[in-house]
Parts: structure tokens; C-alpha cells; sequence
């Protein structure tokens, strides 16, 4: 029997928080049993039974706001007032699945000739989330929140780097009514997650993370029979075509690579913008990234925080120096801060071309490339040209060119002049090594029910 340790660690300056054991092999195993024990009462309640527990978890967390932002600012380094937002859309999630998840499920009549076809929505039964440590709260509750309203029970194995935000979750859930087995937090490391998902009363994985995770945990759910939802990594382009209202398109751009210090899947990674404008981009981004004071994220002062460990940071250098190194032109930053902590200079890239480290890899941080291609069809041509397919954003005035634009790429969402968001009614999700499946709206409660046809004559 052997436990290592979890734990929990300030990226500002490398203090360890707390320390959690994980958990052994039968625990896990009986942290399995009693959740399809707990599934046998849960899913008898009716969905607005369930969603009453749903909605007031999403009271609860608005009533430990504070609590929460500093749990995931101290864990995982982001700024403290993206953290409160983080809590803010995290609660509006379980309110918005509170409140209209009971009719998301509602039976579907079909009709036919003689007597009466319905299909039902039913709960499969105990369900596996793992989940990245990027947005410790919004990545679990957009899991968790309709999948709770459907009747599944959850195991969450979260991120070995925030043990605090997964036993925070827990506890909500369970102050908000959660009978015992409902939601259960897991402290297990990632290389255990095989073994659980061989556990025949699991019945469905939802991961979020990179696409080696997701590719291990599919494999493994496939050889089980299991259905699995994979939100994976993302190398979003960020279009850019005409020079009209400049400022917008500089602050789009500048929120959507450096918001949350540029560590989420729909950051704006390959700016394209199209030659006229192409230098004037670059100069105006520039100045904005090196305006960014770093410092400690708890200080709402604070525009550069550290990422979210030593080892990310140690990362995105070395994709952005081997990148130089490859030939491509650093227009700023690209180095560590000297300072303690996780803290990585706002970089700027230009000149990147294929073979390149940057060209084909996504930069979880602080980090853009900005490429300058000479018209709408070169620009479609470079944005598709990536293993991946998540979001994307088009900035232009003409709506209906930003709209045929937005139509031609390989993405599963666009923005058009707007940086990427995430709200609760609209469906989240991508294609191609960003992998497959939606969360969040009506189709993010679709995904983990069965769709049980009952044919009346
Ligand atoms: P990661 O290493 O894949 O970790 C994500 C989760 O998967 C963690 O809980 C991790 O556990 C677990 N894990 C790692 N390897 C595993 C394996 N072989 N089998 C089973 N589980 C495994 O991801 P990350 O680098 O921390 O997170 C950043 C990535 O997530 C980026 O690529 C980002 O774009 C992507 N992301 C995607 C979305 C989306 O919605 N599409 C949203 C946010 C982030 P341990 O911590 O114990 O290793």
C-alpha cells in the first residue's frame, strides 16, 4: 500500500500550502460503490428535486465568494479579481442548470401512426470527471452542474495542483444538499485514472486537459464501452482584417491572449492579422504587453501574475526560446522574471513559420505570435493549418465578410468581434485534437443521459 502526497502550492512564491495523501486503491473502490449506491436514490428524485441541491450550491458559492477566489488565486497564481469573476460565472452556471435543467430534459414525443413514441432522458449512472486545474471551479461545475440536474452521480478526480478548490467543491456540494455518494471528490494522481475507469459501474468520463490525457482516457474508455466527452487543448486564431476601431481590436486581442495570464483553451494563441494594418498590430500590442506590472496576484494592483507552477513556466520559456532559436523573432519578453515565483515575461513572437516549435504547439501563457498574411483567404488557409479546432475570433467591421469567414473555419466556436467567453446557455466545445463532445447550454446536458425510446400501442 503506498500514498504520495498532494499538494497544494503558491505559484507567487513557491509555498507549500498543504499536503492531502492519496487515496489508496480500495478507497477508490469503495468511493465507486457508494457512488452507484447513491445513484440507485438520486436518480429516483424527479429533476426538479435534483436541481433544488444545484441551485443552492450556486447560492452557497456566491455566499463563499471570497473563500473561494482566495483558494484558487492561492493554489493556482490567477489575479484575484479573475478568480472572483471565475466564482461569479461558475455560480451562474449551477443557478442557469438550477433552474432550467428540468426542462432541458423533458421527454420528446415523436409522432407515429398508431399509439404513442416518447424519448425519455435518463441518468446513466456513475460518471468520472477529470479536471484541469486552469479554472479549478468552472471546469468542474460546467461537469457537474447538469450532470447532478440529469441524475448521474459524480467521482472528480481534479488537478493534482489544486487539492484546496476539489475539496472546497465537495463540501459545497454536499452543504447544498447532496446526499452522501452523490459527489465525491478522489485524490488520485492522473496515472491512476485508467483504473478507475475500469471499474464496471463507471459509466462515462468527461476530461479536460491536454490532448495526451484525453487521447489515454478515451482509449481506456473505449475498451470499457464507456462514454466519454473530451475538452482538450486549443490553439485559437485570432483574425484580424481590417484597421476599423483599432483600440477594440488591440484590447480583444490583449484580453483574449493574456486573461487568466493566458493559461485557457480559447486564448487567442496565433494572432493573423492582414498585411496593411500588420506592423501598426504588432506595436500596439507591444506597447501593451510591456505595460503589465507583475506582482502579487492577491494585490488587485497586479496585471502580470506568475502561471501555475514552476514547471509551466519553465515550459512556456523553453517553447518560446527554441522558437527563436528555430529562426523567429522575438519582439518581446521571452524570458523568466527575476523575481521568486512562477512568473514568465509577456512575450511577443513574430515570424514563426512551419517546423517551428510555436507554429504547431499550444503556449499556455502569456506568449502571442502574430503572423501577417496578405488577405481573408490566406488568413482561413494559416487559421486551419493546426492539429486543433476549439474556438476562434474574427475582428472585423463588414459583418457579413467576418460572417463568411467565421463559416470557413475548422473551429467548434467563433467570436466575431469580441474576445472568447464562456456563458452558461451557450454550448462549449471543439473538433479535431481539441476533441469532442459540448458542455454547457442544452447540449451540455444531452451528453451523459440515455436516450430511452418507450414505444406505446
Ligand atoms: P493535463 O496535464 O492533461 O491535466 C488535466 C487533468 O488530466 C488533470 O486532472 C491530470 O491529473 C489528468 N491527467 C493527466 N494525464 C493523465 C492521463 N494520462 N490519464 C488520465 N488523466 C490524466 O492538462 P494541463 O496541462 O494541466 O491543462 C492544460 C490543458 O488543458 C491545455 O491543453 C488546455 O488547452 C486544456 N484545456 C482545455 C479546455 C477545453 O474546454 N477544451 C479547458 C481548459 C483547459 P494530474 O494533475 O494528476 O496529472
Amino acid at each position: 500500500v503506498t500514498r504520495t502526497s498532494i499538494a497544494s502550492i503558491n505559484p507567487y512564491n513557491n509555498e507549500v500550502l498543504r499536503e492531502f495523501p492519496t487515496m489508496i486503491d480500495e478507497e477508490v473502490e469503495r468511493a465507486v460503490a457508494a457512488a452507484h449506491e447513491a445513484f440507485r436514490g438520486w436518480r429516483d428524485l424527479t429533476p426538479d428535486e435534483r436541481a433544488i441541491v444545484v441551485r443552492r450550491a450556486g447560492e452557497l458559492m456566491l455566499e463563499r465568494r471570497d473563500e473561494f477566489a482566495r483558494t484558487v488565486t492561492c493554489e493556482m497564481g490567477k489575479l484575484i479579481g479573475e478568480s472572483q469573476g471565475e466564482v461569479d460565472l461558475s455560480a451562474d452556471i449551477l443557478r442557469y442548470y438550477g433552474e432550467v435543467g428540468p426542462a432541458l430534459l423533458v421527454d420528446q414525443p415523436i409522432p407515429v401512426e398508431d399509439g404513442a413514441a416518447v424519448v425519455a432522458n435518463r441518468p446513466l449512472g456513475v460518471l468520472l470527471g477529470v479536471m484541469p486545474w486552469n479554472y479549478p471551479l468552472y471546469q468542474v461545475v460546467r461537469f457537474a452542474g447538469p450532470n447532478l440536474v440529469a441524475g448521474n452521480t459524480i467521482l472528480l478526480k481534479h488537478a493534482s495542483n489544486c487539492p484546496q478548490s476539489a475539496l472546497a467543491l465537495e463540501r459545497l456540494f454536499r452543504d447544498a444538499g447532496a446526499p452522501e455518494g452523490v459527489y465525491t471528490n478522489l485524490f488520485v494522481r492522473g496515472s491512476r485514472v485508467g483504473r478507475i475507469i475500469d471499474n464496471p459501474l463507471v459509466q462515462g468520463v468527461s476530461l479536460t486537459g491536454s490532448d495526451r490525457a484525453g487521447a489515454s482516457v478515451a482509449e481506456k474508455a473505449g475498451r470499457n464501452i464507456d462514454k466519454t466527452v473530451l475538452e482538450l487543448g486549443g490553439s485559437d486564431p485570432f483574425i484580424v482584417l481590417d484597421g476599423e476601431d483599432f483600440d477594440r481590436t488591440i484590447d480583444a486581442a490583449a484580453v483574449g491572449r493574456l486573461s487568466n495570464m493566458g493559461q485557457s483553451c480559447v486564448s487567442a494563441k496565433r494572432m493573423i492579422v492582414v498585411s496593411d494594418i500588420y506592423y501598426d498590430f504588432v506595436d500596439r500590442l507591444r506597447h501593451r504587453f510591456a505595460a503589465l506590472t507583475p506582482g502579487d496576484p492577491m494585490d488587485p494592483a497586479t496585471t502580470l501574475g506568475p502561471l501555475s507552477s514552476e514547471q509551466a513556466a519553465e515550459n512556456l520559456v523553453s517553447q518560446i526560446q527554441d522558437t527563436v532559436a528555430q529562426g523567429a523573432t522575438l519582439v518581446l519578453g521571452g524570458k523568466r522574471i527575476d523575481r521568486p515565483g512562477a512568473f514568465v515575461e509577456a512575450t511577443i513572437l513574430t515570424d514563426v513559420r512551419p517546423g517551428m516549435r510555436a507554429y504547431h504547439e499550444e503556449l499556455f501563457g502569456p506568449a502571442a505570435v502574430v503572423y501577417q498574411v496578405a488577405d481573408e483567404d490566406e488568413a482561413v488557409a494559416l487559421a486551419n493549418d493546426n492539429p486543433y479546432g476549439l474556438g476562434g475570433v474574427v475582428m472585423c467591421r463588414d459583418l457579413v465578410r467576418a460572417r463568411r469567414v467565421a463559416e470557413r473555419l475548422d473551429t467548434g466556436m467563433v467570436w466575431i468581434n469580441h474576445p472568447t467567453s464562456s456563458s452558461p446557455e451557450l454550448p462549449f466545445g471543439g473538433i479535431k485534437c481539441s476533441g469532442y463532445g459540448r458542455e454547457l447550454g442544452d447540449l451540455g446536458i444531452q451528453e451523459f443521459v440515455n436516450k430511452k425510446l418507450i414505444r406505446t400501442f
